[in-house]
């Protein structure tokens, strides 16, 4: 006898698992044994939409009467159907002996029970649907970064990590494809292209797409050699005006070989990426494999960028001063503030984080505390009675792009009431005719407001010349290299004199910065420079070893 009773066993039985489909057998055992039900099956239809990019085509048998013996013909006495909300179809089937017989009341119950549970799997396919899509890509239908980081952290936790290669892979010339066939058809092709690398790949593998035309991959070790020629080039097709037009795509990647280095699933990802963007900016590489030296460096880079703001706003980063000296009556005539960072134990050193910091325009922030710093430090020498010498304070030329900066410099110097003379600004010398327009708004901004300043590393870009003629400087700092030769020929002495002299006759003041020995003073002084600043005299100081030096400003050496 079949009841309502029966229906609720069934009901009750179905609701235990969330898998439908694994509790159906014993659930339909309350209706279908009674019945004579022989067996039910379903057939899972799902089409392909931008949520299901792949379709689906299943077939299932749910439930088969155990009982039943080898059973006589049998024929489909009910079927019924359930649209899914991206209109697939799931049908099932209720086969059963062609003698049975089924009052009108049993057959209603059994269509209830059936269509419950397709309900029932309705939801458990779209719970499916939902965790599947926030893992997966939606137009190729590979997994996306979550995913692929899922089964990275599987693999990981299995210790099975170090049998694979990890790629990042972006598509070469992309840009022109989709120009080409347009964004639909561009789209179809990704779509033709991510089939080909899942006809590749194994079941233990995993291909990701990231987005756009960037992909990433997990491929054992023993087939690193298959997969990068299949990156390398793989030739599908793409629709133009109604034409199969053949498509060539090549790939540049970067490959890491994971060793037991890795500590999280992300460092997976982001070593090979490292490889791939190198790749990239080597247009003869394909591929390029990850060293350690890559992938280091980019580390420490983000440990900056990560660890720059806390150390701002803990106070970590102090102002060291290095004297400038007059070489004629051996006296400190003045002063340039080089920021260090004290981080984590250590001193970090500018020509390490200042190019981080320039690339995320952070250095801003880093130069306004410096001058700020100054101006607060020479206001304390002027109220403890010492002399003050003029301090001269880097800026970035990525922090020219503020149209405020000048402004924000001056407000600053007149908050700690300092004399203007006291401050000067350097800027190092530029490449590119853009940034020579901010640097000579930003200079003429300057010298309105009477703020000097200098151009630093002089004679290390491309138009030193052009330098003096259009900007309006007051100073120009020699670089380094000019004078760092072991034994200094004719030849440097007659460049150097030469641009000193020009200097001085468009009254520009001159020093030489990275002196570090005496023969490097003489040649100096017979050239004409006498102003300089470098190891021979201090090396940069904290401050409180320089409010030493301004208590008594002469040196006592020749
Ligand atoms: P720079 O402005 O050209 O500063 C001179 C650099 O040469 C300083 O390096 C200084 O310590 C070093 N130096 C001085 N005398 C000698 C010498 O006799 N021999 C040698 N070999 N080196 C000498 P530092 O402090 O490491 O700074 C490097 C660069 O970082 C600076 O070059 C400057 O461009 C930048 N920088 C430093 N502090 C800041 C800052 O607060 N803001 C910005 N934007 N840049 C800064
Ligand atoms: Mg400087
Ligand atoms: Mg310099």
């Amino acid at each position: 006898m079949v009841d309502l009773k029966s229906l609720d066993q069934f009901i009750g039985t179905l609701s235990k698992s969330d898998n439908t489909m694994e509790v159906a057998q014993q659930a339909f055992e309350f209706v279908a044994i009674p019945l004579g039900v022989s067996h039910i099956t379903v057939d899972l239809n799902i089409p392909e939409t931008r949520q299901t990019p792949q379709s689906e085509v299943r077939h299932v048998c749910v439930y088969v009467n155990e009982l039943d013996g080898e059973s006589e013909t049998e024929i489909v006495w009910l079927e019924e159907s359930h649209r899914t909300f991206e209109n697939g179809l799931i049908t099932a089937k209720v086969y059963a002996g062609i003698d049975t017989n089924w009052s009108n009341e049993e057959r209603q119950l059994l269509l209830s029970a059936i269509r419950v549970f397709l309900i029932h799997i309705g939801r458990y396919h779209l719970v499916e649907l939902v965790q599947k899509s926030a893992m997966t890509q939606y137009l190729t239908g590979l997994p996306n970064s979550g995913g692929y980081l899922s089964f990275v952290t599987q693999k990981m936790i299995a210790g099975e990590l170090t049998s694979y290669n990890s790629y990042y892979f972006n598509l070469r010339g992309f840009g022109l494809v989709n120009r080409k066939f347009g964004p639909e058809e561009t789209d179809n092709i990704l779509r033709r292209y991510a089939r080909t690398l899942l006809e590749f790949k194994l079941d233990d593998e995993i291909i990701g797409h990231l987005g756009g035309d960037n992909f990433v991959a997990l491929i054992r070790k023993e087939r690193t050699e298959q997969f990068l020629d299949l990156l390398k080039k793989t030739t599908l097709y793409g629709i133009k005006d109604g034409n199969k037009v053949p498509v060539a795509l090549n790939a540049v990647t970067g490959v890491y070989n994971i060793d037991d280095s890795i500590k999280n699933p992300g460092q997976v990802i982001s070593r090979s990426s490292i490889a791939c963007s190198v790749a990239r900016s080597l247009s003869s590489e394909s591929f390029l494999f990850v060293t350690k030296e890559m992938s280091s460096k980019v580390y420490r880079e983000k440990q900056i960028e990560d660890s720059f703001e806390d150390g701002l706003s803990n106070n970590e980063f102090q102002v060291y001063y290095q004297p400038k000296v007059d070489t004629d009556t051996n006296t400190v005539v003045g002063a340039e503030a080089l920021s260090r960072w004290f981080c984590k134990g250590e001193y970090v050193y500018p020509t390490e984080f200042i190019p981080v910091l320039e690339r995320n325009s952070f250095s801003i922030g880093l130069d306004i505390f410096v001058i700020e710093e100054v101006c607060r430090t020479i206001r304390s020498w002027i109220d403890k009675g010492l002399d003050p010498v003029p301090v001269s304070i880097n800026f970035s030329r990525s922090d020219l792009t503020d149209e405020k900066l000048a402004d924000q410099i001056l407000a600053i110097v007149k908050k700690y009431d300092i004399d203007l003379s006291f401050i000067q600004i350097e800027v190092t010398e530029t490449a590119t005719a853009k940034d020579r327009g901010l640097i000579t708004d930003f200079l003429n901004k300057l010298k309105g407001m009477n703020i000097t300043s200098s151009i630093d590393d002089f004679g290390t870009g491309y138009s030193s010349l052009g330098i003096l003629r259009d900007l309006p400087v007051n100073t120009i700092k020699i670089d380094k290299s000019f004078i760092e030769e072991e034994t200094l020929t004719k030849r440097d002495e007659i460049l150097l004199r030469n641009i000193i002299r020009m200097a001085n006759e468009l009254d520009i003041e001159v020093i030489t910065e990275g002196v570090e020995r005496a023969d490097q003073i003489e040649l100096l002084k017979r050239v004409g420079c006498h102003i300089v600043q470098g190891f021979y005299y201090d090396k940069p100081m904290s401050k409180t070893a320089f409010e030493a030096r301004l208590e008594d400003k002469v040196y006592l050496r020749a």
